[in-house]
């Protein structure tokens, strides 16, 4: 049996390093032919938010991540909502209880913070000191006739070493010393995360726990648990950090880097090529090739080629790798992708007749090789769409030589006459003005492009001039004579 899962707390939107445990438990579960389940840790009810299941599912559908069982699907663990599955945790809150391994603590807030400061002073790591660890029936009774609501601690054993083998980090070790004896049901009867977490990871057999890690220090608490309830305990593997482009930590508030799913199916990125990056964030694959469909990465996927050190996040890389996608793309895909975008910034009217449908196409198309993300378009094709052409410096100046003119006259007589304008009928064109005044190379494209365009780069110049239209050809060169 091979089951793994991915378990978010849908606090937001679906972030980067959530994407990537997600993907990381599919391919493995698909190479192992196990099941990936989804489940949603929503105990912490101050952090919920409404929307926050449907973002989780929508981005990973979007990056084209499939599960087994989740709450839109069901599955035979159900449910897979924490919060629905209060009652199946009760149980095992009483057994801890009933052999010594939990108890209730009455202290307040007031008095743990109050605790928290006096060992701060005095130079110790925070720690709950276990107060309420052997308090007598009447003690309690007095709490609660305080109206005090208790919470339930894990009595963490002393002098001990956990260990573990994590299939990435490989042998992890803790004191149990450092370990304070910690809440797992609070005071409105509700299992925190450490605890809801390893019943749940038992309950639906899962059997390898893949997950980020800013987690690893939770681990020894969840093993104690296990190990005091009898259960087995799965197998680890903590995924290293992902570290901004100055190599420090992410931060939410970091706008160097593109952090969540949502905006990168906004800027119109390929699904496909998010994934296949945010893959190898940590992965590293066998040879040079970094190019992997999502069949290729679930063949050469393995947890032993996960890495031990943070992946750093590269938006260059990202954007030089999505720009790959975009280019073996099927046209009419980025045609459709970037359109609204164009419609968005006001370029194009919202309906669109066939004609004009058909020219926006062409207009994305003579781009698609440069494009990175479909929202590039509107930057990219300014030129088409601006009443006046700004020429800039090296510009100006190249229309200043003494061929410009010459070349431009004869390309406007040449257009003037055209009956066809197309893109075989501006190659001819252009041939003519050639053999007319000798002009040509970069004496004669460079000028013809600068003068419609105002710029040195820039595509195809054929199709550029047919996709500006004859009208607006004429009437650019002639202001410029
Ligand atoms: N709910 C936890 C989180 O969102 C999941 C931790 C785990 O996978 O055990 O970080």
């Amino acid at each position: 049996k091979f089951r793994v899962r991915y378990a978010p707390s849908p606090t937001g939107h679906l972030h980067i390093g959530g994407a990537r445990t997600a993907l990381f438990n599919y391919l493995i579960a698909r190479k192992e032919g196990g099941q990936f389940v989804i489940r949603f840790e929503d105990t912490d009810q101050t952090r919920h938010v409404e929307t926050g299941v449907d973002s989780q599912l929508n981005g990973l559908k979007w990056l084209g991540i499939e599960w087994d069982e989740s709450v839109d699907v069901g599955g035979p663990y159900g449910p897979y909502r924490q919060t629905e599955r209060l009652d199946l945790y009760r149980p095992f809150i009483d057994r801890l209880l009933q052999e010594g391994n939990a108890y209730y603590c009455y202290c307040t807030e007031a008095e743990l913070e109050e605790e928290r400061a006096k060992q701060e002073a005095a130079g110790q790591m925070p720690m709950y000191s276990g107060k309420c660890r052997h308090l007598t029936p009447e003690q309690a009774e007095a709490y609660k006739a305080e109206g005090r609501k208790p919470s339930i601690r894990f009595r963490v054993p002393e002098n001990r070493t956990i260990a573990f083998e994590d299939r990435i980090r490989e042998r992890v070790e803790f004191d149990t010393n450092g370990i304070g004896d910690f809440i797992i049901v609070r005071p409105d009867g509700i299992p925190t995360y450490n605890f809801a977490v390893i019943l749940d990871d038992h309950l639906m057999d899962i059997t390898l726990v893949i997950r980020g890690e800013e987690h690893l220090t939770n681990t020894p608490r969840q093993i104690m648990m296990y190990e005091a309830l009898g259960l087995p305990v799965p197998e680890f593997a903590h995924l290293a950090l992902i570290l901004n482009q100055d190599r420090k930590k992410m931060s939410k508030r970091d706008e160097s880097i593109i952090q969540f799913i949502e905006q990168y199916r906004d800027l119109g990125y390929l699904p496909e090529a998010v994934m296949n990056f945010i893959a190898l964030l940590g992965w590293s694959p066998k040879g040079e090739e970094e190019i992997f469909t999502r069949e290729e990465l679930i063949a050469g996927f393995d947890l032993d080629r996960l890495s031990k050190s943070p992946a750093v996040f590269d938006m260059d890389k990202l954007n030089w790798m999505s720009n790959v996608y975009i280019k073996k793309a099927d046209t009419e895909r980025i045609a459709e992708l970037a359109l609204p975008h164009l419609q968005k910034a006001g370029r194009l009217p919202q309906e669109l007749t066939d004609e004009q449908r058909q020219w926006a196409h062409s207009l994305i198309g003579l781009y698609q090789e440069q494009l990175r993300y479909a929202a590039e378009i509107v930057d990219l094709s300014e030129l088409f769409f601006r009443e006046e052409v700004s020429y800039d410096e090296e510009a100006k100046a190249m229309l200043a030589e003494e061929h410009a003119p010459v070349v431009l006259h004869s390309f406007l007589t040449q257009v003037e006459q055209a009956s066809e304008f197309d893109v075989d009928a501006l190659k001819a064109m252009l041939k003519a003005v050639q053999t007319e005044t000798g002009y040509k190379g970069k004496q004669l494209f460079m000028t013809v492009r600068v003068a419609l365009t105002g710029q040195m780069h820039g595509p195809d110049l054929n199709r550029t001039l047919y996709l500006l239209g004859k009208e607006k050809v004429i009437q650019r060169v002639k202001k410029l004579l």
